[in-house]
This record gives structure tokens, C-alpha cells and sequence, in this order.
């Protein structure tokens, strides 16, 4: 696997406009658990993946009363960013990231220093909470707050309507401006990295697909196969927080 790291060194070397797809897999090595990984959420419990369940969310008040309780004791209010996270900002230093899309909720990319200019939340933030009725967003704080004193499923306070954290649930569409601009990233790049996601979750994972027939360089770090390795042209299965910082090495000058 050296050799391999080695050429995909330098291919990123070379390359004047990368962009990254990361999942759940990056922050694993942060204490946070990914779904369907050997140690998964969904992977010990499927019954779980019905919390993310729109239609499960706005008919079961049960179903919002443990969302509520999942959102309160997330790894992701104490997690710290992984030699991942900040191998990905150190590299938007360099210049040649054109953009970061990521499939994580944590906030764990903006906290090793990723900036906006690049970051795309493709599956939104738990860090802030919408309504689903009128919009209304506020902190995520605000409102563990209000479950912490009792309130077992708080409403909106703009107009009473069934709240939940600002992330894309399964069933529910993402957002069309952020989607474009990765999909318009994923056509202008020269290499294409995935890493620690299953690639299982469309459209997503299809960036992968999209970058590859516009002639970028496919690379993949994850630790299982994903669909997309057939197509790539250099597949690495280590764990993510080694593999990344030494196949990003970005000299220290340009940043
Ligand atoms: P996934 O759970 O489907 O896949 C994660 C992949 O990462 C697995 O294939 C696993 O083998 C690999 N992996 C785990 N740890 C790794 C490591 N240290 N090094 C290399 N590979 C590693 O996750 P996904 O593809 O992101 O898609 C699932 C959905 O899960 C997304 O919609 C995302 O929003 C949500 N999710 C997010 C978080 C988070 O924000 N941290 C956590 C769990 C799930």
C-alpha cells in the first residue's frame, strides 16, 4: 500500500484543483460512530436508521421524543477534529481545493478550519435546528436546552410546528444550491478523493461517477469496498486518519 500512497502523493502533487467527498469514516478516529461500518449504528442496531425517517419523525411523537434524546448525547458536541479533518484544511491552505463536500453533520471540517469558501454541508448541520413547518432556524443549543428542562419534543416558537436538527433525513430532498455547487466542483476538478464513506448514499456518492467522466483522477480511502471501486484509479483501505495526511503532504511554505 505504500507504493500506492506514494503515486497518489503524487498525483495530488500535480494536481491543480481537487476536490473531496468525505462520510461518516472521517470521524470515526473522533469518536463518532458511522452507520454502516463494522461498529456501525445501523450496523449493531438497524432499527436506529428509523430516527432519520421523515415520515417515521413527523408521525411518531415517540420517534421525535428519542431523536430529541440522540441529538442531546451526540459524540459531535464534544468530538475533536482527527489528523483527517485537518490533513483537508491544511490542504485548502495550499490553494488547490476547490471544494470540500462533505456527508457529515458534525461541524468537524469547520472546526479544524475549513472555511465556507470551500465547505459543502451536503447533508446539512446538527449544529442548528430548523422547523419543518415555517423554517425558523435557531441554535441546536437553544433547543437541547428547552429538552433538557422537560420539554420532551419543543415546538417552534415562530409557529408551533414540529422541529428537528438542520440535517437531510431520508425521504426529505437536499439543498439545490449546495448540491449544484458539488456537482459543479465534481466536473471541474482534476482529482477526485473520496474518503471513509460507503458511497452507498445518492446523490452523494454519485460525484464520484460524475468527476471520473469528466476526466478527473478517481482516488478512494475507505476502509470496506464501495461501489465505485471499479472505476477508480487508485483504491487505499487504511484507516483514514494515516492514509490522508500522508497522501496530502502540502508544504508547509504555501500555506
Ligand atoms: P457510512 O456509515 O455508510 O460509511 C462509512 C464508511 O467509512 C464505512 O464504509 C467504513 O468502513 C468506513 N470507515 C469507518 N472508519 C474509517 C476509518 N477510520 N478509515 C477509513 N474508513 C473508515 O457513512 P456515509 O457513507 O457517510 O453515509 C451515511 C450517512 O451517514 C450520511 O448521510 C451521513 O450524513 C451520516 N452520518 C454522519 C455522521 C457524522 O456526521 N460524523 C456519522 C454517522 C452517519
Amino acid at each position: 500500500m505504500e507504493a500506492i500512497v506514494a503515486d497518489v502523493a503524487a498525483w495530488v502533487a500535480d494536481a491543480q484543483r481537487i476536490m473531496v467527498l468525505t462520510g461518516a469514516g472521517i470521524s470515526t478516529e473522533s469518536g463518532i460512530p458511522d452507520y454502516r461500518g463494522p461498529n456501525g449504528v445501523w450496523t449493531k442496531n438497524p432499527a436506529a436508521a428509523r430516527l432519520v425517517d421523515i415520515d417515521a419523525y413527523l408521525s411518531d411523537p415517540e420517534v421525535r421524543r428519542q431523536a430529541w434524546l440522540e441529538r442531546m448525547n451526540h459524540p459531535a458536541w464534544t468530538a475533536q477534529p482527527g489528523p483527517g479533518h485537518v490533513a483537508l484544511a491544511d490542504l485548502e491552505r495550499s490553494g488547490r481545493l476547490i471544494g470540500l463536500a462533505t456527508q457529515n453533520i458534525d461541524g468537524l471540517h469547520r472546526a479544524a478550519g475549513t472555511s465556507g469558501d470551500v465547505l459543502l454541508e451536503l447533508h446539512g448541520t446538527i449544529l442548528r435546528c430548523r422547523c419543518l413547518s415555517c423554517g425558523f432556524e435557531t441554535p441546536m443549543q437553544t433547543q437541547l436546552d428547552r429538552v433538557r428542562a422537560g420539554e420532551p419534543d419543543p415546538s417552534c416558537v415562530m409557529c408551533g410546528g414540529i422541529q428537528r436538527s438542520a440535517t437531510v433525513a431520508f425521504g426529505q430532498s437536499l439543498d439545490v444550491a449546495v448540491l449544484n455547487a458539488a456537482f459543479s466542483a465534481a466536473q471541474a476538478c482534476d482529482l477526485f478523493l473520496a474518503g471513509g464513506s460507503s458511497l452507498t448514499v445518492q446523490p452523494a456518492a454519485q460525484l464520484c461517477a460524475v468527476a471520473k467522466r469528466a476526466g478527473a483522477k478517481l482516488v478512494i480511502v475507505n476502509a470496506d469496498p464501495t461501489p465505485y471501486d471499479s472505476i477508480a484509479d487508485a483504491v487505499l483501505d487504511g484507516r483514514i486518519g494515516e492514509v490522508l495526511p500522508n497522501m496530502l503532504k502540502v508544504p508547509r511554505q504555501t500555506l
